[in-house]
């Protein structure tokens, strides 16, 4: 593991519980390696191979899921490799976060049948740790290098993803992002117990060790405008997530002890990186030993809520107002967190925030609203409260201003303040500029981000003069 991967992995509080656990973890994973030859074939060998694809039809990527199963069960483990790396730069980071109950193995028909989904992601995971282990990944080397550059605004999946396969082409890449690590939201939004960090940083080093060129703290908007960007690069793709937290606009939402989700689970991915954390430190975005009420029903509210957990906080409740089947979070994440003891406040909305309390409105469900879910209506004089000593604002994100941070009132979006896009392309209205993942579909997911760097990797190798290997874009045209 190099210097700068070891930077990356987790270092958490330890405890002599938490070190005995992590003991146990060791001779469990010692075990596990032993088996995981035999457990991986088993599991692809359960494939029935249907010939209606349906889990290659709900893969984002569109990954032939059945050929890697099939490689898989035959033992042919490299080729298995070679199929998933064709189509996902990061077959490893997805087979461990994707929502694949609601995407692959949702559609599995073995899970139709009712006899439970071929574990699609956790053989996708093994595949490429295997081909990591072997030293089947091979670093990038293009066939031939082009004058020609490319500048990318962000480095979370799409970004990075559209990176390799620029680089892969022989353009010369410079990715650009305001933090001081690559890998946005799978460095600084999902925690450590999900993906962990090494996992992430092994990616950037090797692009890095390709000739990628990472300009980090470097912010669009403040170090140069886009028109600069422009100027020194042939293409741009932007590609720079959502951040905009939506806000809590009840009385006493300003207090002290309401913190927003991202502000809390970016400072505890940064002590388990081991960064000085003042606000963890002082103890605001620790929940060690609190009463800790979540609000919100997304997979950032579970992120945030098992990450609660696991800081030792005394109770972990989560406020959500739409019922458990409305929710938009992923079901398997909601199952996870009740095992692990968090209690869900279902149909429940925040009316107030004090010291060390949240008072709430119980909600029923009424007509549908725009989003066609059905809109949650408070029920009179049904109210109750619950203790908190820390309250998580998890209310989900949207796009910040990009025309007028960029400087360039010409770049057009949408409605809902996304980019607008060719949907064949990725090209925004102005020429030459792409852009890729939640940027353009809202807050979204890392296989929809990978697959948006893939589709405006390939428009900008076309528009400058290479060979394209064309994915057909998924977004809607607004
Ligand atoms: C808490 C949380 C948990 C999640 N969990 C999952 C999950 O389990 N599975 C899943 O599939 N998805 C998950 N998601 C969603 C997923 O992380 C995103 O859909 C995905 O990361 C989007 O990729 P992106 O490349 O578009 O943007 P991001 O990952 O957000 O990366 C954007 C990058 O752009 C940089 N940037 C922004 N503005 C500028 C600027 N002006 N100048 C320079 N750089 C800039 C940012 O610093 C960042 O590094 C989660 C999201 C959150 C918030
Ligand atoms: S990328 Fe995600 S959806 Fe596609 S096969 Fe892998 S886990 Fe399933």
């Amino acid at each position: 593991m190099t210097e700068r991967m070891l930077k990356f992995v987790s270092r958490e509080r330890e405890t002599p519980e938490k070190r005995a656990a992590e003991e146990r973890r060791k001779d469990f994973d010692e075990i596990y390696a032993r088996f995981a030859d035999a457990r991986a074939a088993e599991q692809a060998g359960r494939c029935s191979q249907c010939g209606v694809p349906f889990c290659q039809d709900h893969c984002p990527l569109g990954n032939d899921i059945p050929d890697w199963l099939r490689l898989v069960a035959e033992g042919r483990l490299e080729e298995a490799y070679a199929v998933s790396a064709a189509t996902n730069n990061m077959p490893e980071v997805c087979g461990r976060i994707c929502p694949q109950d609601r995407l692959c193995e949702g559609a599995c028909v073995i899970e139709q049948s009712g006899h439970g989904t071929v574990t699609i992601g956790a053989v996708e995971q093994y595949i490429t740790e295997t081909a990591f282990e072997k030293g089947w990944v091979k670093p990038i080397r293009p066939d031939e290098e082009r004058a020609q550059s490319v500048g990318i605004v962000g480095a979370g999946p799409a970004g990075l993803a559209a990176a390799e396969q620029l680089r892969e082409q022989g353009f010369q890449v410079t990715v650009y992002d305001r933090y001081d690590r690559a890998g946005g939201l799978l460095v600084y939004g999902i925690p450590n117990f999900k993906l962990d960090k090494a996992v992430v940083a092994r990616r950037v080093a090797r692009l890095e060790e390709g000739g990628v060129a990472f300009a980090l703290n470097f912010e669009v908007g403040r170090d140069a405008g886009l028109a600069e960007l422009r100027a020194r690069h042939d293409a741009i793709l932007i590609a720079t997530g959502v951040y905009k937290a939506r806000e809590l606009s009840c009385p006493g939402a300003g207090e002290a002890h309401v913190v927003a989700a991202l502000d809390y689970l970016t400072a505890s991915n940064r002590k388990g990186l081991g960064d000085a954390v003042a606000d963890f430190d002082s103890g605001r975005l620790d929940a060690d030993g609190k009463r800790v009420v979540v609000i919100g029903g997304g997979d950032t509210a579970m992120d945030c809520v098992r990450t609660a957990v696991r800081q030792g906080a005394a109770s972990v409740r989560c406020l959500y107002r739409r019922d458990r089947a409305n929710m938009p979070g992923s079901q398997r994440e909601v199952a996870h967190a009740e095992e692990e003891g968090v209690v869900f406040e279902w149909l429940a909305g925040p009316k107030a925030v004090a010291a060390r309390r949240v008072r709430a409105a119980r909600m029923r469900l009424g007509a549908p609203d725009a989003s066609g879910r059905s809109a949650p209506e408070e029920i009179p004089d049904g109210g109750f409260e619950l203790e908190a000593d820390l309250v998580v604002k998890a209310l989900g994100f949207e796009p910040e201003d990009l025309p007028r941070l960029f400087g360039e009132p010409a770049l057009a979006v949408t409605r809902r303040g996304t980019l607008k896009v060719d949907p064949a392309t990725l090209e925004t209205a102005l020429p030459g500029v792409y852009a890729a993942g939640d940027i353009v579909r809202g807050a979204s997911l890392v296989v929809w981000a990978i697959r948006d760097g893939r589709v405006a990797a390939a428009a900008i190798a076309e528009r400058l003069g290479a060979r394209a290997t064309a994915t057909p874009a998924l977004v809607a045209a607004e």
